[in-house]
């Protein structure tokens, strides 16, 4: 091979190698490269899962290779070349090069000849140099992939990681994978549904609704050693949810016209698995909670016993007729510090909102978390007028409350502020019901936002 034909080689090899974006680039840039020094068909990289030790198309990761005799075929090839010396091996009208990471096979280059042309013996002398050089790509080329994708990643999924320490309701982790997944596909809608335990059938938990009920048609095939599947023509990507061998649910990635590329391909695979661990553990914690009095992220009482003492508390006023009374407060926009800091912030602001309310009161009232960001709280032996102090008095604590977020690395924001909005009611022996004390409290919080939040009022019965 003359030195000029070796130069331009190594050139759009080296080109390759810099230049691609996406593994397709990558496989066009070789074959270019090759063309210079052989007539070739086309170039082929299968590589090795590094989990499974499954076989794949370098240019299509998330499929595995089909199984009509190539598969057994590149397989066998693979084999033969471990523990042997070989750099190359010519079949037919292939020529095929073991990929390496250092000793271990990492999957095989398959360059396919135009027919009746075999190379020369120049050829295979260039093949060790061309090998080092192209194992070497592939391996940066996938951690170069797996990079871009856990910067964009990594905040999220560490986000997500913090979220499950403390929150397991289901209800409320779904939708934040929803929006998740959703800020990084553009062009496609996303669809989370959850399998029911014991029935084959598939729940829609994000969004609302569905469009095409084909899509549960799709979701009937699955099993728990499905792998990704993609449905008209890549159009619409079914990416299961599997968790210690169970099948959870899947994450559907669906538009009528467009289809996903590879990069979403790999994205979505990822961050369903990701999710499949957030739903598993959010599962196991239920079952724990289920008996639990406290709210796991706030530590007051949660909703349940909340219920408990609110009859237990209701009773005994009836009985020894004494005042009591509730408070119900409301975070105002706190929305809007989940959207603006991310999930981390909006339940340390919730925490720090709780310890507040509690530093406020006395030992005998009866606090509770209620539900996202609202408080419920029972006052025993204690009157309207005095109620009414107390919810001023918290009012003005959390407004003051400068809660501090700098471990969160927020740019330009180290302290929050948020305030709440209360509504009061007072227990009456002609209410039938316990639940009428919350909920009038309620009406007068709904009142409190109504009139402008950050403010207390009272419900009063002639109003209402
Ligand atoms: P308003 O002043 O009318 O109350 O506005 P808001 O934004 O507070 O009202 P909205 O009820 O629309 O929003 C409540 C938000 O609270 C929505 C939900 O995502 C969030 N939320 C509920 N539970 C949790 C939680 O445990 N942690 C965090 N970070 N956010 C939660
Ligand atoms: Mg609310
Ligand atoms: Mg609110």
């Amino acid at each position: 091979m003359d030195y000029k034909t070796l130069y331009n080689f190594m050139l759009k090899l080296t080109s390759a190698f810099e230049k691609s974006k996406s593994r397709k680039d990558f496989i066009l840039g070789l074959e270019a490269a090759f063309s210079k020094v052989l007539r070739i068909e086309g170039i082929k990289i299968y590589t090795l899962d590094e989990f499974s030790y499954v076989l794949k198309d370098f240019e299509k990761p998330w499929e595995n290779l089909s199984d009509d005799g190539q598969n057994k075929k590149i397989q066998d090839v693979l084999n033969s070349f471990v523990g042997s010396k070989e750099s190359a091996k010519l079949d037919d009208i292939n020529i095929y090069i073991p990929v390496f990471e250092e000793t271990k096979i990492l999957g095989l280059l398959e360059i396919t000849l135009e027919r009746q042309i075999t190379p020369d013996n120049e050829f295979f002398e260039i093949v060790p140099l061309v090998q080092r050089q192209i194992s070497y790509a592939v391996l940066n080329f996938k951690s170069g992939e797996k990079m871009k994708l856990n910067t964009k990643f990594y905040k999220t999924i560490r986000n997500i990681a913090k979220i499950i320490e403390t929150q397991y309701e289901l209800s409320y982790i779904l939708p934040i994978l929803g929006e998740m997944i959703d800020s990084f596909i553009y062009e496609h809608l996303i669809y989370i549904f959850i399998k029911n335990k014991n029935k084959k059938e598939f729940k829609l938990v994000w969004p609302a609704n569905i469009k095409d009920s084909k899509i549960y048609s799709y979701l009937e095939q699955l099993n728990s050693k499905s792998g990704v599947t993609l449905e008209r023509e890549g159009k619409v990507g079914i990416f299961p949810l599997i968790s210690e061998q169970k099948l959870l649910g899947a994450v559907v990635a669906y538009n009528p016209f467009d289809k996903l590329n590879e990069n979403e391909i790999n994205y979505l695979d990822e961050i369903s698995k990701q999710a499949s661990i957030t739903i598993e553990r959010a599962l196991g914690y239920m079952k724990i909670l289920k008996d639990a009095t406290l709210d796991a992220l706030t530590g007051l009482n949660n909703r349940h016993q909340f219920a408990i003492r609110l009859r237990e508390e209701t009773a005994s006023a009836k009985r020894q007729n004494t005042p009591l009374c509730c408070i119900m407060t409301d975070i105002d926009f706190f929305k809007k510090v989940n959207d603006t800091y991310g999930h981390a912030v909006g339940d340390c602001v919730l925490k720090n909102v709780a310890r507040t309310i509690k530093k406020e009161l006395r030992e005998n009232d009866i606090p509770a978390r209620y539900g996202g960001e609202e408080f419920a709280i029972l006052l025993p032996h204690t009157t309207l007028e005095e109620a009414t102090l107390v919810a001023q008095r918290l009012r003005c604590a959390i407004e003051k409350k400068k809660i501090n977020i700098e471990e969160y690395n927020i740019e330009g924001t180290k302290q929050l502020n948020v305030t709440i909005s209360i509504g009061v009611s007072a227990y009456n022996k002609a209410q039938k019901e316990p639940e009428q004390l919350y909920q009038n409290a309620d009406k007068a919080l709904y009142e409190a936002k109504e009139g402008g939040r950050n403010r207390v009022v009272v419900y009063n019965p002639d109003k209402n």
